[in-house]
């Protein structure tokens, strides 16, 4: 399955001057959406998500997704994994869990989302999670974005990366785009200013 393939043909693969949610720019952003409006698709994607996670001897309950990049792709994987799926989402920039979803002590959890970057949102999840008690047992994308390290490989994670190291984090293929911290983005110094991808038609 080549996934950076799959991105492009569905104009996911966007080349640009992007802000990303974490605050730092990159000139290359995966808009997932677009690849996600596909539902066989998807479906095909979470499968084979699902079979390494299965694979892997993950066993869990309910995978839980930062909306609202994660939930198509949470919603699909819980779909081949045969169990419950629900999303955590922000308030007021607090990442929060609402509408009547509950986390029972003891129940494993696998957090989702559409890209990992540095996977800020899926830890702020995972800590929810965790809090009511719920454990975390693994990470999981359709795409990495070259930060984190993933399951089965031994490259060191990046500085960046905020996923624990003693959690497996699953993803189905390895970007590598540079980011950049505003001061320091070539894009800017060009006089170009970042947008936030889903804005403008992107
Ligand atoms: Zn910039």
């Amino acid at each position: 399955m080549n996934i950076e393939k799959i991105y492009k043909d569905a104009n996911a693969y966007l080349k640009g001057h992007f802000l990303l949610s974490s605050g730092k720019h990159t000139e290359y952003y995966l808009q997932s959406a677009k690849v996600l409006e596909n539902p066989l698709l998807a479906k095909k994607l979470a499968k084979k998500l699902a079979k390494i996670i299965t694979k892997a001897k993950i066993e869990a309950d309910v995978v839980c997704a930062p909306a609202i990049g994660g939930i198509l792709a949470g919603y699909e994987l819980a779909r081949a994994l045969k169990i419950r799926s629900f999303f955590t989402e922000r308030v007021g920039g607090e990442m929060a869990l609402r509408r009547g979803f509950e986390v029972k002590k003891g129940e494993k959890f696998i957090i989702c989302e559409d890209i990992i970057t540095t996977g800020g949102s899926a830890l702020e999840s995972a800590k929810i999670i965790e809090e009511l008690g719920g454990e975390v047992v693994a990470f999981a994308a359709l795409a990495n974005r070259g930060f984190c390290s993933r399951y089965g490989t031994n490259t060191s994670p990046k500085i960046e990366c905020k996923l624990p190291n003693n959690v497996p984090f699953f993803t189905l293929d390895d970007f590598s785009f540079e980011i950049y911290d505003k001061e320091n983005c070539p894009l800017c110094k060009t006089g170009s200013k970042a947008i936030k991808p889903g804005s403008r038609n992107n």
